[in-house]
C-alpha cells in the first residue's frame, strides 16, 4: 500500500526566486523506512513538512493514506503521525510524563490509560519510567530528551513517523544507539517512517530506501546497496566515495593498531 505519495510536488516560497523543490514524484510504501538525504538547503524539510501540511506545495499533491492531504482535516492528519525535530521542543515546564501524555490527553483518553501508555512508551525508548517520569526536560541529557521526543511522537499510536534531523545534535555513541533503537521501534510497531538527515552514514545504516536531494532536485531514489553500487550521477558518486574512503581509513587504522 502507498502510505505517502508525492505527486509532482514543487515549492517556491513567497518572496523568493529559486525553487526550494522542483517537481518531485515518489512513493513511500507502508512499513518502509525512507531517508531523505541532502545537504543543508536541499529541500528536505520542505518535502517532509508537506506530509503534515506545515508546507503547502506550489504545485502537485501529497497523498497520505491514499487521500489528498488537502481533503483531510490538518489536526486529525497530524495526530495520525508522530513528528520529531532536532531540538525536540519538549515543553520545559512539563515533566517527562506530561510531555509524553500531551496528545493522549488532547484525545481525552482516560487518565489511567494515559499513565499506562506513558510508562510503556518510556520503557520502549529505553528510559526507566520509575526513574524518569517525574523529571523536568532540563534534567535530561540531549539523548534522553530525544528519547522522550520519540516517545511523545508515538503516544497516540500513529502509523507514520516523521523525523527531521532527530539525532543531529547528539554525540556519536548516543547517536548510534538511538539509530539502532529507532530501527527496532520502526519494525516492532510496523511504522512507516520518513527521516531527514544530511548524514550519509546514518542514511545507509537506517534506510530501506534513500531519496537523495540536491538543490531541490531528487537525484536518486534507491536502496543503500543501489546507491553504493550504482550511483545515479557524479554528485551521488562523490557523496558515496567520501564515506567509503572514510570507512576505509578507519579500517586501515584499526588493522594497523591490532597488528
Ligand atoms: P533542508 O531541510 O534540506 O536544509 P529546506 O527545505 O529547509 O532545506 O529549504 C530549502 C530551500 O528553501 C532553502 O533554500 C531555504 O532557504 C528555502 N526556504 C525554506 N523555508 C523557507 C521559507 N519559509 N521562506 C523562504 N524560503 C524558505
Ligand atoms: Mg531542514
Amino acid at each position: 500500500m502507498r502510505m505517502i505519495h508525492f505527486d509532482a510536488v514543487s515549492k517556491l516560497y513567497a518572496n523568493t526566486t529559486a525553487w526550494a523543490l522542483h517537481p518531485t514524484t515518489f512513493t513511500i510504501e507502508a512499513g518502509e523506512l525512507m531517508v531523505l538525504l541532502g545537504e543543508s538547503g536541499s529541500g528536505k524539510t520542505t518535502l517532509l513538512k508537506m506530509v503534515n501540511r506545515l508546507v503547502q506545495p506550489s504545485s502537485g499533491a501529497v497523498r497520505v493514506f491514499e487521500r489528498d492531504v488537502r481533503e483531510q482535516d490538518p489536526i486529525s492528519l497530524r495526530r495520525g503521525m508522530g513528528y520529531v525535530i532536532q531540538n525536540v521542543g519538549l515543553f520545559p515546564h512539563f515533566n517527562v510524563a506530561d510531555n509524553v501524555a500531551v496528545v493522549p490527553r488532547l484525545l481525552k483518553w482516560p487518565e489511567s490509560q494515559v499513565r499506562e501508555r506513558v510508562d510503556e512508551l518510556l520503557e520502549r525508548v529505553g528510559l526507566s519510567a520509575a526513574e524518569y517520569r517525574a523529571r523536568a526536560p532540563h534534567q535530561l541529557s540531549g539523548g534522553q530528551r530525544q528519547r522522550v521526543g520519540i516517545a511523545r511522537a508515538l503516544a497516540a499510536r500513529p502509523k507514520i513517523l516523521l523525523l527531521d534531523e532527530p539525532f543531529g545534535a547528539l554525540d556519536a555513541l548516543t547517536r548510534a544507539n538511538l539509530q539502532l533503537e529507532l530501527r527496532r521501534l520502526h519494525e516492532a510497531l510496523g511504522l512507516t517512517t520518513l527521516l531527514v538527515t544530511h548524514d550519509l552514514a546514518e542514511a545507509l545504516t537506517l534506510a530501506d530506501r534513500i531519496a537523495v536531494l540536491r538543490s531541490g532536485e531528487l537525484r536518486q531514489l534507491g536502496t543503500p546497496a543501489q546507491l553504493l553500487h550504482a550511483p545515479a550521477d557524479a554528485y551521488v558518486a562523490e557523496l558515496i566515495q567520501s564515506v567509503v574512503a572514510q570507512a576505509a581509513r578507519v579500517s586501515e587504522l584499526a588493522r594497523r593498531a591490532s597488528s
